[in-house]
């Protein structure tokens, strides 16, 4: 499929199963965005959880996000029980403006479903002259390091550092070993998981899809892992007044896997953190370090990848598998 057809075909679907026309472009560009960087768990793969949310009545298709300004520098946006993707249009250019007046700003996106990625967000901030960081607890799967009971969500976070004439470099991870995308898939193809990954319902490590599904996810890096998604519960819930993934796992009554919570943004303009700031400066120096980081052979920059497939996509499409395609015409003729 062509990039257009891609994002023709995913709003066409969201608009038949009862999304606004806003919602259903918003949602429609995130999708797009991640299918052209080849991001597929994020792409159309996703729209089956966007309607489930929606035909479970747990997600509006319809509701207006609202914008209030907390502080000179904190804006909060409302989804009020929609998907991300609005709230986040609606709160970009503003956190952005502040960021740029104050040096730093936050934006505390409450009461949204969230089942995209995050680097669009940071990406759009850099894109600007802004670090961007960004923050969203989820479902509860991950054991907390030594326990053995799911308790924080897969907790990405992301992080956008701007370049001069350049993309920015963007990182977006998840703070569990691996995607809860990757057991279903392992198990769907009758593959086993390296160690290190899950632990079964009694508690025990396990290479069993099954087994990991049934019991929990383990934190990336051990300890390490599971503090940065105990951080990440605590920005993106208690921080912005929203849930923590266990209280958002609860209130899944209809079990979507598209749980609704908060996110949190924070945007630092770089020529404000340094006294007569040279905004060519700080980015060249940047660029120091990650000369020295390419001088090393195996090692790349985070987001490259993404990068290139998006040059690669633009030209060739992308490739859809035909059980997705079909999925989607399916929704199309209702
Ligand atoms: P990956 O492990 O695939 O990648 C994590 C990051 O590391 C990416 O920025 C990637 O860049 C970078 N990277 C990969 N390989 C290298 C390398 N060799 N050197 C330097 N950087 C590298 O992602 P995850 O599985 O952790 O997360 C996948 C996505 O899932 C994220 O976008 C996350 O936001 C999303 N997610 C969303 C949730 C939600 O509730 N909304 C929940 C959990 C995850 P590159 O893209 O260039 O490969």
């Amino acid at each position: 499929m062509s990039l257009g057809d891609v994002h023709r075909s995913a709003k066409a679907a969201l608009l038949s199963q009862g999304f606004n026309e806003i919602h259903a472009q918003a949602i429609a560009n995130t999708v797009t965005a991640a299918e052209r960087d080849e991001c597929r768990h994020h792409g159309l793969f996703r729209l089956p959880f966007y309607m489930n949310g929606l035909l479970s009545g747990q997600a509006s298709g319809e509701a207006e996000p609202s914008l209030v300004e907390l502080t000179p520098s904190v804006i909060k946006v409302d989804a009020k029980y929609s998907f991300s993707p609005l709230a986040l249009e609606r709160g970009d250019q503003p956190l952005a403006d502040k960021a740029k007046e104050h040096g730093i700003a936050v934006l505390a996106v409450t009461n949204a479903l969230n089942v995209a990625a995050l680097w669009p967000e940071v990406e759009r901030l850099a894109d600007r002259g802004l670090v961007g960081f960004a923050f969203v607890a989820a479902s509860p799967y991950v054991a907390p390091a030594g326990g053995t009971k799911p308790l924080f969500g897969t907790n990405p976070m992301a992080f956008a550092w701007p370049r001069h004439d350049k993309p920015p470099v963007v990182f977006d991870q998840a703070s569990s070993a691996s995607a809860r995308g990757e057991i279903q898939l392992r198990l769907r193809d009758g593959k086993m998981l390296p160690e290190g990954w899950a632990i079964g319902p009694d508690g025990r490590p396990t290479t069993d899809p099954a087994q990991a599904l049934a019991g929990a996810q383990l934190p990336f890096g051990g300890f390490k892992g599971s503090n940065i998604a105990m951080m990440v519960e605590l920005l993106a819930g208690p921080l912005v007044g929203d849930v923590l993934s266990f209280e958002a796992g609860e209130r899944d009554k209809a079990n979507t896997g598209a749980p609704c919570g908060g996110e949190l943004i924070i945007a630092i303009d770089p020529v404000r953190c340094v006294e007569n700031g040279d905004r060519i400066a700080q980015l060249k120096h940047s660029e120091m370090l990650f000369s020295r980081m390419l001088e090393q052979d195996g090692a790349r920059l985070p987001s490259d990848r993404r990068y290139e497939a998006r040059e690669r996509t633009a030209k060739e499409g992308v490739k859809v598998p035909v059980s997705l395609h079909d999925r989607i015409q399916a929704y199309i003729a209702g």
